[in-house]
């Protein structure tokens, strides 16, 4: 069964509209699909839907499953800010969304509004935000990413966890290995709280396509975990043009039965929930 949960169209910083996914979708035989743009945050910015248009991209979606056999689904995937973004039921509630993605992109220092944005193409601004947000102590930063998920899996309603070990990203090997005691620290607790809030998991094929990482996100060490404690998981291509919706999703179907998996969870839309 073909899905994916996790897209972005032009409504946010995706570069192409609903409607290719949607082509692209049909050729792939996809049973879901699900739409998951950038949610507003209070602060200006290029990546996030703006606010006035949910409406209009909730409106869009409808009138798309006119036409196409396949489900398509209406989420947003939400920053968690502390003291600073929307709870993720608001938006929720307010638009009648299917599921929500929470995921961290922004870290906020303890006793600061300044925040480090550890995403997107440029390994500078990872760089230069631990230089000058954290005094170039990774392990200050690196913690203050893993608390802020457990804080987000604490105090927010998500359905899925987007990309959970992204903090690697831009590591890439030089500051922290994901070895060390504390990050396994770090990473076990995240993975109790993903179980105890009932929480699925992604394995997001991003930053292998983008060549931005050398593997998945989360990791096999994660995954691996995540197995024992049965957490569900959902395969994620984090798409933000049509052509990326399928890419690499082989490849982490494999991975997943690595690591114990024998199958992903998709959308009950009766029941409304992943299961
Ligand atoms: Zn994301
Ligand atoms: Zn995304």
């Amino acid at each position: 069964m073909n899905t994916n949960y996790h897209t972005h169209c032009t409504y946010c910083d995706g570069k192409d509209p609903l409607e290719a996914f949607v082509t692209e979708a049909e050729r792939l035989h996809f049973s879901q699909l699900g739409f998951s743009s950038h949610a507003p945050v209070p602060f200006e910015n290029e990546f996030g839907i703006k606010e006035a248009q949910i409406p209009d991209y909730c409106r869009d979606i409808d009138q798309l499953q006119t036409r196409t056999p396949i489900q398509l689904l209406k989420a947003l995937e939400c920053d968690f800010i502390p003291y600073m973004s929307t709870t993720f039921e608001t938006f929720k509630e307010q638009y009648h969304l299917d599921y929500i993605i929470g995921g961290v992109h922004l870290v906020r220092p303890k006793n600061s509004d300044r925040l480090w944005f550890i995403d997107g193409h440029d390994r500078e601004i990872y760089d230069n935000g631990l230089t000058q947000l954290f005094d170039g102590n990774v392990k200050v930063a690196v913690t203050a990413f893993w608390e802020q998920t457990f804080e987000m899996l604490e105090t927010q309603q998500l359905d899925i966890i987007a990309h959970v070990d992204k903090i690697k990203m831009h590591n890439q090997h030089r500051f922290f290995q994901e070895d060390e005691s504390w990050y396994r620290a770090l990473v076990e607790k995240a993975i109790q709280l993903i179980h105890q809030h009932d929480v699925v998991m992604e394995i997001n094929t991003r930053g292998l396509y983008k060549k931005r990482c050398d593997a998945f996100y989360p990791s096999t060490e994660i995954l691996m975990k995540a197995r024992k404690l049965d957490i569900p998981v959902v395969i994620s291509t984090d798409a933000h043009k049509a052509e990326e919706l399928g890419l690499y999703a082989d490849e982490a179907m494999i991975e997943l039965q690595k690591c114990g998996y024998g199958n992903v969870v998709s959308f009950d839309t009766v029941k409304h929930c992943f299961r």
